[in-house]
């Protein structure tokens, strides 16, 4: 078996080590949807990065688990550029829409 070196041989073992310190998120809005929540691909401009994370912020807005992902993601040291619970990193490159229109 795969998994000899553990002191409890099994799958539901492992699972439980795996699973150990995750939240419940159960209802989760973004299951099956990681293109839009991703971080920045190597290649891929901040303009459409943004087209995502808002499309990705607006998801979230509307999921049942928001309250239970808030509550994990501020445990987490860094969730490097991913939309958690709502928020969009910030990305460099070109500023927001809306933060250009204050400059004129
Ligand atoms: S709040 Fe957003 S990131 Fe968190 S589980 Fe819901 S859809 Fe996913």
């Amino acid at each position: 078996m795969k998994y000899r070196h553990r002191n409890e041989p099994g799958l539901l073992p492992l699972l439980v080590e795996v699973l150990e310190g995750t939240a419940n998120l159960s209802g989760a809005a973004c299951a099956g949807r990681p293109e839009l929540f991703d971080e920045a691909g190597a290649d891929e401009d901040v303009q459409t990065v943004r087209y995502r994370h808002r499309a990705a912020v607006r998801i979230c807005a509307r999921c049942t688990a928001l309250d239970r992902c808030r509550a994990w993601a501020e445990t987490q040291k860094e969730l490097r550029g991913m939309v958690v619970a709502g928020r969009a990193p910030r990305l460099r490159g070109a500023q927001p829409h809306s933060e250009r229109k204050n400059q004129r």
